[in-house]
């Protein structure tokens, strides 16, 4: 199931159209230190694990540069696509660390032996579910709309599952 789901190229490139609208925004906003025009200036990605679904627009990350001279501070929109400096996506990020107590052993190798990821990265990732999310001004943010509250311990397949949305494409 989640194989077929991660293989459907429709998601990725709607994650890219998010991306292009918040980037969008930002450039319209101008350099935030001297006002000055915001030029493409994007980040060469590599995401592991599922490249056979990935067009072209996965091969960056998209940012800006100011265009003035003295200035020419660097601006990179939030993305959906990409988590922080991570070289997985953040949707493989979010779905293997969920499924991380679901999938029998034999059935969750076989999942990270095609997504490229080794159990010690899997186990970074539940780290950083655990106790890096959990302290981030993001999720501090927002907790407080979660009620009754979510234990760090059940990051992140709790809070996919509390998230309102059709479908599994939706809450991410
Ligand atoms: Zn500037």
């Amino acid at each position: 199931m989640c194989h077929a789901f991660l293989n459907d190229s429709r998601f990725y490139q709607f994650l890219f159209r998010i991306d292009q609208a918040i980037a969008a925004e930002v450039q319209a906003g101008g350099c935030p230190t001297c006002g000055g025009a915001l030029h493409s200036a994007r980040y060469p990605r590599k995401p592991r694990g599922i490249r056979g679904v990935l067009d072209e627009s996965y091969e960056s990350r998209l940012s800006f540069c100011c265009a003035e001279d003295g200035c020419r501070r660097r601006c990179t929109p939030p993305s959906v696509r990409f988590l922080g400096r991570k070289v997985y996506l953040g949707v493989l990020v979010v779905l293997l660390s969920a499924l991380e107590h679901g999938l029998s052993p034999k059935r969750r190798q076989r999942l990270m032996e095609t997504l490229e990821v080794s159990p010690q990265t899997l186990w970074r990732w539940c780290q950083w579910w655990r106790e890096s999310f959990p302290a981030s001004r993001p999720w501090q943010a927002a907790k407080g709309y979660f009620l009754p509250p979510l234990a760090p311990e059940q990051f992140p397949g709790a809070l996919l599952g509390r998230l309102s949305g059709a479908d599994l494409h939706q809450r991410l």
